[in-house]
């Protein structure tokens, strides 16, 4: 078990896969440069890219929080069963995540709350489950909190974003959004929103337009679950090199520094959706530019 501790909480990685993206790097971060890419390749090899295949390595994976009050988890991976034709990556998986889960000491009914800091399909898929042909909620205590502005954005009544890309994608919302609103367990959020004096969400826009983030702060320690407002840890030398996914480049940009400033400000903790081994890093400045330092857990 890979477990970590920010003052009195701990926060478990609960892995959902992990290996290389479907898209070579400078597809995967459009605007590396190689230059600049190529003088790290001594700690980015062989964990965090594969230069045989030119494929940057990213894990996908889950953050089980334990506060004195909540039990939280942050963000819900890809899920089992998913039709998701368009991304072989996250297409019909069988994995054991809920085991992954129960070993961690924490039982579906278990958990309170649930956020996604945003509506992609490897952020969504463990809120449901497929039970007798039917998707249903897969923490069935848990109030699931989701951005009003995601939310907005793939409803079926006239969402923008569902209209530019189309159907398929939508999928994504109906298997693993919808049935948890229509289940009574959602809540939207609109702006920050304190679930109490220790977890604060904020929005944190940019890589989608609703995402969020969380900071959770027990003590004197913190830390900052950016889902994937940072995506792979050289973006933490090159915060102006979004991924293909950031809807809006220019935003993504300005909050994935905010992001590293806050860290480095605050000494938080960065606990990001998609870093490989050992996944979290502490962040530190130097003349405006970063450099993570990993933290292995205490396992
Ligand atoms: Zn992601």
């Amino acid at each position: 078990m890979q477990t970590w501790t920010i003052g009195s909480s701990t926060v478990t990685r609960i892995g959902e896969q992990i290996g290389p993206s479907d898209f070579v790097a400078a597809s995967f971060l459009p605007q590396l440069v190689r230059d600049r890419f190529e003088p790290h390749l001594s700690w980015l090899v062989p964990t965090h890219y594969d230069p045989a295949r030119d494929r940057l390595i990213t894990s996908n994976h889950a953050w089980l929080v334990r506060t004195g009050r909540h039990t939280i988890l942050i963000d819900s991976c890809a899920g089992n069963h998913k039709e998701r034709p368009w991304m072989p990556r996250f297409h019909q998986l069988d994995t054991p995540f809920l085991r992954h889960l129960r070993e961690a000491g924490a039982a579906p009914e278990s958990i309170d709350f649930v956020l996604c800091t945003h509506l992609h399909v490897d952020h969504v898929g463990w809120n449901t489950r497929l039970v007798d042909g039917r998707w249903v909620p897969t923490f069935p205590n848990a109030r699931y909190l989701f951005s009003r502005t995601e939310n907005d954005a793939w409803r079926p009544d006239g969402g923008t974003r569902r209209q530019e890309v189309g159907g398929a994608s939508a999928a994504m919302y109906d298997d693993s959004v919808l049935p948890v609103i229509q289940a009574g367990q959602a809540q939207l959020l609109d702006g920050a929103h304190a679930i109490d004096d220790q977890l604060l969400i904020e929005p944190a826009p940019g890589h989608t337009p609703g995402h969020v983030l969380l900071k959770l702060k027990d003590g004197a320690e913190a830390a900052v679950f950016c889902g994937d407002a940072v995506h792979h840890p050289i973006q933490v030398y090159e915060p102006s090199w979004n991924s293909r996914f950031c809807e809006d480049p220019v935003q993504a940009a300005l909050t994935r520094r905010a992001v590293l400033d806050h860290c480095a400000a605050h000494r938080a903790l960065l606990f990001p959706t998609h870093f490989a081994a050992p996944h979290v890093a502490a962040i530190d400045e130097e003349g405006g530019r970063f450099r993570p330092r990993f933290m292995r857990c205490a396992c």
